[in-house]
C-alpha cells in the first residue's frame, strides 16, 4: 500500500499552516509550525503574492495531507465527486468524510487520522461485526463501528482504555452516533459538508481540477 515517507511536520510546514496531523502534540510547543514557520528548504520568506493557480493547489494539497490521501487516489475521489448529483466541493467532502479513518477520528476513538490509519491497518476495528483493516474504506449510512476488544478473558485492552478514556474528548457531528459505553459508533446518515470544521476552501480544490 502506498503511503507518504515524508516528515509529517513538514506538510504543515509546506501548507504554512497548522494541519493537526500529529494529534496531542500538535496543542503544544513541540508542534513543527510553532518553532519553524518557514517552509521547509527556504531560508527567506517568500514575498510574491501567489498566483490563484497556486492558491488553488495549495488548498488542494492542504487537503490531500489532512486526510492523508495520495494524489491518485485524491483525482478518483474527484471524479466519483464530479460524477455525483449535486455540488462536486460537497460530494468530495463528503467521500473524504466517509473514510474508515476519518471517522474513527470523528467518532474520537483515536487522536489524529493517521492514528486512525495506522489502528484500522492493524485490524482494531470491526463494520458491522466484520474485522476491516482497509482505511480508505467508505461507510455508508447504518454502518456501525466497533473497537475489537477481547484482550485477555475478553477484556479491554489497555492502549483501547487509555485511548477511548473520557470520550467524546471532541464534539461528534450529527451524522454519526456515539456509544461511548460500549465503544461503537453508528453511521447515522451521509457526512454533513456543512458541518466539517477543518478550514478548507473546497471550492478552491474544484477549481484546481477543473481547468
Ligand atoms: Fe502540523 Fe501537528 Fe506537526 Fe504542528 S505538530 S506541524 S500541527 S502535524
Amino acid at each position: 500500500m502506498a503511503r507518504y515517507k515524508d516528515a509529517v511536520c513538514r506538510k504543515c510546514r509546506r501548507i504554512g499552516e497548522k494541519l493537526f496531523l500529529k494529534g496531542e502534540r500538535c496543542y503544544t510547543p513541540r508542534c513543527g509550525v510553532e518553532r519553524r514557520r518557514r517552509p521547509p528548504g527556504e531560508s527567506v520568506p517568500r514575498r510574491r503574492r501567489p498566483s490563484d493557480w497556486a492558491l488553488q493547489l495549495r488548498e488542494k494539497q492542504k487537503t490531500r495531507f489532512m486526510y492523508g490521501v495520495l494524489e491518485r487516489q485524491f483525482r478518483r475521489y474527484f471524479d466519483m465527486a464530479r460524477e455525483g448529483s449535486g455540488a462536486t466541493g460537497d460530494n468530495l467532502m463528503q467521500v473524504l468524510e466517509s473514510r474508515l479513518d476519518n471517522v474513527v477520528y470523528r467518532l474520537s476513538f483515536v487522536d489524529s487520522r493517521q492514528q486512525g490509519r495506522q489502528l484500522v491497518n492493524h485490524g482494531h476495528f470491526y463494520v458491522n461485526g466484520s474485522r476491516m483493516d482497509i482505511p480508505s474504506y467508505l461507510v455508508n449510512p447504518g454502518d456501525v463501528i466497533t473497537w475489537k476488544r477481547g484482550g485477555e478473558n475478553g477484556s479491554t485492552p489497555e492502549f483501547i482504555q487509555d485511548l477511548t478514556d473520557g470520550l467524546p474528548k471532541r464534539p461528534v457531528p450529527s451524522w454519526l452516533r456515539l456509544d461511548p459505553a460500549n465503544l461503537t459508533g453508528e453511521v447515522v446518515t451521509p457526512p454533513i459538508p456543512s458541518e466539517v470544521d477543518s478550514g478548507i476552501e473546497i471550492r478552491l480544490v474544484v477549481e484546481f481540477y477543473s481547468k
